[in-house]
C-alpha cells in the first residue's frame, strides 16, 4: 500500500527506514501515462519510490492558470497505488514554503529563451521547488519527463551548480495514438481543440523529417513548422524554435545536437512539444 504522507516531518521519519536507493518523481498531480512511466522507471532502478503531489503556486506565472489546473487527489493517490510507489508526499503549501520562506533559486542561461521568455519567473518556481524537494527527500535519482525538455535542462543545470546529490533522470515523452503529448492541460481542450492538437507533433514530425533529409537551416525547420500550423484554424501559435540542444540558443545552421520545440494556444490551453535532433 502507498503511504501518503503531508508534513516534512512524516516524510523525514519514512524516509529514515526507507530501504536505498530511493527514486523521486516531481508532480503536479492530475497524474496519467507520463507520470505512470516515469513511476515505473523510479521503481525499476530504485528500492523505494517516492511521488511528490504539489501544484506549486510559484511556478504558475499566471493566476487564472494555477486556479484552472486540473485536481484529483483520490485519483491520484489510487493511481500511485497501483504502480506501486511507496510513498506519496502531497504537502499543503505552508509545509513547502513554511512562513517565513524568502529564498529564490534562479537559474541562467538556460532558463532564459523560449519558455523562460514565455513564462516570466515560471523556472525560478520551477527550479525553487526541486531543490525544496531534492533537500527534503535527499533521493540517489530524480525522473522527469523530456516533454518538458527545458526543464530538465534547468534542473540539471541547477543541481550541477549547486552540487546536489541526487541524479537527474531524462524519461521519454509519452504519447496518444495519434502522436499528441499527453499532458494534465489536455483535459481543458474541447472536442474540436483536442481533434486539432495532434498538429504539434506533426509539425515537430515534418521538420525531423527534413533535419533527416539533410536540412541543416534552422529558419528552413521553423518554417516547415509553421507551414503545418497554419493548416490547422484552432491553433494559435505562440513560438517555433529550433534551438542548440545544449545552450537552447537559436540556431542559423544546424551543426550538432538541436532541439525542435513549440507552444501553441488552443483557445485558453497552452501546450508544448518538442523532439530532440541528435
Ligand atoms: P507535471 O505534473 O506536468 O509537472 O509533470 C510531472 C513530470 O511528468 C514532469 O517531469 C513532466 O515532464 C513529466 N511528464 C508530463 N507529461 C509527460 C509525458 N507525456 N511523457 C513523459 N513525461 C511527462
Amino acid at each position: 500500500m502507498t503511504r501518503v504522507l503531508r508534513t516534512r516531518e512524516e516524510l523525514r521519519a519514512a524516509l529514515a527506514s526507507a530501504e536505498r536507493p530511493v527514486g523521486l518523481v516531481p508532480t503536479l498531480g492530475w497524474l496519467h501515462e507520463g507520470h505512470r512511466s516515469l513511476m515505473r522507471q523510479a521503481r525499476a532502478e530504485n528500492s523505494t519510490t517516492v511521488v511528490t503531489i504539489f501544484v506549486n503556486p510559484r511556478q504558475f506565472n499566471r493566476p487564472d492558470d494555477f486556479e484552472r489546473y486540473p485536481r484529483n487527489e483520490a485519483r491520484d493517490i489510487g493511481i500511485a497505488d497501483d504502480e506501486a510507489v511507496d510513498i506519496v508526499w502531497a504537502p499543503p503549501v505552508e509545509e513547502v514554503y513554511p512562513p517565513g520562506f524568502d529564498t529564490t533559486v534562479s537559474v541562467g542561461a538556460v532558463a532564459g529563451p523560449l519558455e523562460g521568455a514565455a513564462r516570466p519567473g515560471h523556472f525560478d518556481g520551477v527550479a525553487t521547488v526541486v531543490a525544496i524537494l531534492f533537500a527534503l527527500v535527499g533521493a540517489e535519482r530524480a525522473y522527469f519527463g523530456q516533454k518538458d525538455a527545458q526543464q530538465v535542462m534547468v534542473i540539471r543545470q541547477m543541481a550541477r551548480d549547486l552540487a546536489l546529490p541526487t541524479a537527474v533522470i531524462a524519461c521519454p515523452t509519452v504519447r496518444e495514438p495519434d502522436g499528441l503529448a499527453i499532458s494534465s492541460r489536455n483535459v481543458h481542450l474541447s472536442a474540436a481543440e483536442r481533434a486539432a492538437a495532434p498538429v504539434l507533433h506533426r509539425a515537430l514530425a515534418a521538420a525531423r523529417d527534413q533535419w533527416e533529409a539533410g536540412e541543416r537551416s534552422g529558419e528552413a525547420l521553423r518554417a516547415e513548422m509553421r507551414r503545418v500550423l497554419v493548416d490547422e484554424p484552432l491553433a494559435d501559435v505562440e513560438y517555433v524554435s529550433v534551438a542548440d540542444g545544449v545552450t537552447l540558443r537559436e540556431l542559423a545552421v544546424i551543426d550538432g545536437p538541436a532541439l525542435l520545440s513549440l507552444a501553441v494556444r488552443f483557445g485558453a490551453t497552452r501546450l508544448i512539444d518538442n523532439v530532440l535532433l541528435e
